[in-house]
């Protein structure tokens, strides 16, 4: 089968590479065939620097993926990580800070083995390249549930998960107002219902999805006394970020990390795209073939935040 290998920094080649039912690592993996791969700022990083979650370079790439099981022909989302069970977190039912999941890479080829339990059915109706992005809104259902009911957030960062958040939190009736310095993200965010401006004001409850130490405490300060910041977007690996300790200790700002997501998470999203809370449309960018990846992971951000679908059978 083709597939998009991961050699090193800026080093993606697509080639010829074993089926993956010749990998006898795994006996009860299912074999899915990719129909969407969706490309995130995630894929970026590891595709420049290289990430954590990765193997050891050669390695498979991709973790926003949907497709149909080989064995009984359902359509499936395939998961990125499976959480061990066993750990404090897991047993405390927080799977996604598992202390030692399995990753489940691979979604830009034709085909993927994956645990049984990485598996999701897809509702009827719900496009391969929507389902995909069940991924990423899974994340943000868990950023959402690790902040309050406050009816009046505010969003910093008008990318691909900024705008989910916005989606997620316009479903549930609050007062939205996203800051992003593209003008073009501000009119994604305008056709999801949401308020745009350039800076955030102060808001009970400040979501950051930029992920950047000046983001981070541009959020902190948006934040109202006794209100909550949850941090969305992550830094590059080891960076420090200080904060003025006044509205820590004084005004009783809570600062929350929320990090990755749950199984449960990742249905909750698919339910929420196949009722059409969530307009994926929005966005969606082109549908390309594995052979364009690398240019896509290049283009140049800003402008209209968007997600390229990889169809791998292209
Ligand atoms: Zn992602
Ligand atoms: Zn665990």
């Amino acid at each position: 089968m083709r597939a998009a290998i991961l050699y090193g920094p800026l080093d993606l080649r697509v080639e010829r590479v074993p089926d993956p039912d010749h990998d006898h690592d795994h006996d009860h993996d299912v074999i899915v065939e990719v129909q969407a791969a969706t490309t995130c700022g995630t894929d970026v990083k590891m595709w420049r620097h290289g990430h954590r979650v990765l193997p050891p370079y050669p390695c498979p790439f991709g973790h926003e993926m949907a497709g149909v099981r080989v064995d009984t022909g359902e359509r499936v989302l395939v998961s990125d990580s499976v959480a061990c069970g066993q750990c404090g977190p897991c047993l405390a039912s927080r799977p996604q800070i598992c202390r030692s999941p399995r990753w489940v890479l691979g979604g830009f080829a034709e085909r993927i083995a994956a645990p049984q339990c990485a598996l999701h059915v897809i509702p009827d109706g719900l496009p391969a390249p929507a389902a995909a992005m069940a991924e990423p809104l899974a994340a943000a259902v868990h950023a959402v549930a690790r902040g309050t009911d406050a009816g009046d957030v505010g969003v910093l960062g008008g990318g691909p998960m900024g705008l989910m958040l916005c989606s997620l939190l316009v479903a549930q009736g609050r007062s939205v107002t996203i800051a992003d310095r593209h003008p073009e993200r501000l009119e994604q965010a305008r056709e999801l219902g949401v308020r745009g401006m350039e800076r955030l004001d102060k808001h009970e409850l400040v979501f950051e999805a930029i992920g950047r130490p000046e983001a981070w405490r541009q959020a902190a300060d948006a934040a109202r006394p006794g209100g909550v910041v949850v941090l969305v977007g992550g830094c590059p690996g080891g960076t420090d970020v200080s904060f003025p300790s006044g509205p820590l200790h004084y005004d009783e700002l809570e600062l929350r990390g929320a990090f990755h997501h749950s199984p449960r998470e990742i249905d909750a999203a698919l339910r929420s795209l196949a009722r059409g809370e969530v307009d994926w449309r929005v966005l969606c960018g082109e549908t390309i073939g594995l052979e364009q990846l690398p240019e896509a992971l290049s283009a140049p951000s800003g402008g209209r935040a968007r997600k390229w679908v990889v169809d791998p059978r292209l």
